[in-house]
């Protein structure tokens, strides 16, 4: 059995990802999603295990000491950070694994995990982005402030990812995605045992 595949997703924060890998998740039952640790507080409605880990400072840095991340970085003040051992189990079982990422994060898997496939999300523009952060309602104004600041440097580094996709109509996008997976696993670098057997 070959290895599952890595899919680095990276969008500014409010930027639909969440609603848009929703979707792809109905579609695909093969796929799965890597809970991240975080030092910030939750938002409402959000569960410790389910959207996010929620540590402490000193607990998320404990678990970068030990080696248990497979990366981290610092986003708007709080760290957030992949755990290392339920990426590599699924991936070893064949699953296919979605990182919802920052780019600072996305950079570094990269480099760990060549054969990644990396798309970054976009909202059609930055008023659209602004709105749906401030639709969101759980930010404070300099917060999104903040949030927007970082979205236009995030955009930056757009460039050293694989697929662009655009979030302008969520079924065009999570078509756009859809596409992305399907192509990424014919790959005959990923698929030449097969064709040896053969
Ligand atoms: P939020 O606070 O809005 O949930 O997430 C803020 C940013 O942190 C988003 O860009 C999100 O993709 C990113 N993020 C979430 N989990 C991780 C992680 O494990 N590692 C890194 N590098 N970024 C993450």
């Amino acid at each position: 059995m070959h290895k599952g595949l890595l899919l680095v997703v990276s969008a500014p924060s409010a930027g639909g990802k969440g609603t848009i890998l929703g979707e792809l998740f109905k579609q695909n039952s093969n796929l799965c999603l890597s809970i991240s640790a975080t030092t910030r507080f939750p938002r409402q409605g959000e569960e410790n295990g389910k959207q996010y880990f929620f540590v402490s400072r000193e607990e998320f840095q404990e678990l970068v000491d030990n080696g248990k991340m497979l990366e981290y970085a610092e986003y708007v003040g709080n760290c957030y950070g992949t755990p290392r051992a339920p990426v590599e189990s699924w991936r070893a079982k064949g699953k296919d694994v979605v990182l919802e990422i920052d780019v600072q994060g996305g950079a570094q898997i990269k480099q760990l995990v060549p054969d990644c496939v990396s798309v970054f999300i976009v909202p059609p523009s930055f008023a659209v982005l602004e709105e749906r952060l401030r639709k969101r309602g759980t930010e404070d104004e300099e917060t999104i402030q903040k949030r927007m600041d970082t979205a236009r440097q995030e955009l930056e580094h757009a460039k050293y990812y694989d697929y662009l996709v655009i979030n302008d109509r969520l079924e065009e996008a999570v078509a756009d995605m859809q596409a992305i997976l399907r192509s990424e696993k014919r790959k005959y670098s990923r698929n030449y045992d097969f064709a040896e057997r053969m």
